[in-house]
């Protein structure tokens, strides 16, 4: 087991009640063994991109864990699997979507993993509930880049 490290999860539903959804991903990463949420971010909701279907409801999520990082997306599948997710297709419209970003400043090029997850910096829906809890993670070159990508705030609960 290593020391325990920084991770951030990026979050998304766009269908059923995407905000519980969401809220609810966010306690379960918090149950996850050794594993803490130090952060998290407002949620926003967003067009999709990427994607297809309904606006979706994304939030970021900074956790303290001992989970090596293949340990941690088995968990993360676990817990999309647990909010009904089906994969019928690519990119199709999903309950429950759980992305690791980043863990530690690992670079992971696996079959099945690849950290940091390589599509993150194209998407404000990553990018600013990101800078909103990790600030140093994200440049103003990279927000401006994705500043055409519809993007608002819900207010909190
Ligand atoms: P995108 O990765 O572009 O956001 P997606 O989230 O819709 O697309 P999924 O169907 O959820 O894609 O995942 C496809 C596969 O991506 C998973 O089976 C997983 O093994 C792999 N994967 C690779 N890197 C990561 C990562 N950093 N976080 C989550 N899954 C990853
Ligand atoms: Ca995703
Ligand atoms: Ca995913």
């Amino acid at each position: 087991m290593r020391e325990p490290v920084i991770a951030y999860v990026g979050i998304g539903a766009n269908l059923g009640d995407a905000v519980a959804t969401v809220r609810g991903a966010i306690e379960r990463l918090g149950s996850l063994p050794q594993s803490h949420v130090m952060k998290a971010s407002s949620l926003y909701r967003t067009a999709p991109h990427d994607a297809q279907g309904p606006d979706f409801v994304n939030a970021v999520a900074q956790l303290q864990t001992g989970l090596e990082a293949d340990e941690l997306l088995a968990h993360l599948q676990e817990i999309e699997q647990e909010a009904g997710r089906e994969r019928p297709y690519r990119n199709a419209p999903r309950t429950l979507d759980l992305d690791l970003l980043l863990y530690a400043a690992d670079r992971i090029d696996g079959a099945k993993l690849t950290v940091p997850h390589p599509r993150m910096r194209e998407r404000a829906f990553v990018l600013v509930p990101l800078s909103e809890i990790a600030p140093q993670e994200v440049t103003a070159a990279q927000l401006a880049a994705v500043s055409g990508q519809r993007i608002e705030a819900l207010p909190p609960a």
